[in-house]
C-alpha cells in the first residue's frame, strides 16, 4: 500500500455506485460510479441507456490522494476541495469550496 501525497489531501465529492436492476447495456450492467453532490436525487436511470438502476452503496466513499492527476485549476470545476499542509496538523485551502483552514493529523 502507498501512502496519500505527504502534506496534501483532497476532500471530495462523494463517488456513488450504481448497478442496473435488471438488464442494461455494456455501461450499467456492470457496476459503474457516479460523482455526484450528496445533495443530489439518486440516478434512476442509466444515463446511457435508460435502464432502471440502484445504488449499490449507501456509504459514500471519498477519493483520496493521487491529485497530481488533476490539475489544481480543474479541482474547482470538478467539486474537488483541496488543501495544504500549512502548519501544526493545520491544512489550508488552495482550491474548491470549503473553510479556509481545517485542522488534523
Ligand atoms: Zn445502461
Amino acid at each position: 500500500m502507498s501512502s496519500p501525497a505527504r502534506g496534501l489531501i483532497i476532500a471530495a465529492m462523494p463517488i456513488y455506485e450504481y448497478a442496473a436492476t435488471a438488464k442494461g447495456c455494456d455501461h450499467c450492467t456492470g457496476h459503474f460510479d457516479v460523482l455526484q453532490k450528496s445533495k443530489e436525487e439518486p440516478l434512476t436511470k442509466c444515463p446511457r441507456c435508460g435502464a432502471e438502476v440502484a445504488r449499490v452503496i449507501s456509504a459514500p466513499s471519498f477519493a483520496m490522494g493521487n491529485a497530481h492527476t488533476l490539475k489544481e485549476s480543474n479541482l474547482e470545476k470538478h467539486g474537488f476541495t483541496q488543501y495544504r499542509r500549512a502548519g501544526n496538523g493545520v491544512y489550508e485551502k488552495t482550491a474548491g469550496k470549503g473553510p479556509k483552514f481545517i485542522s488534523g493529523d
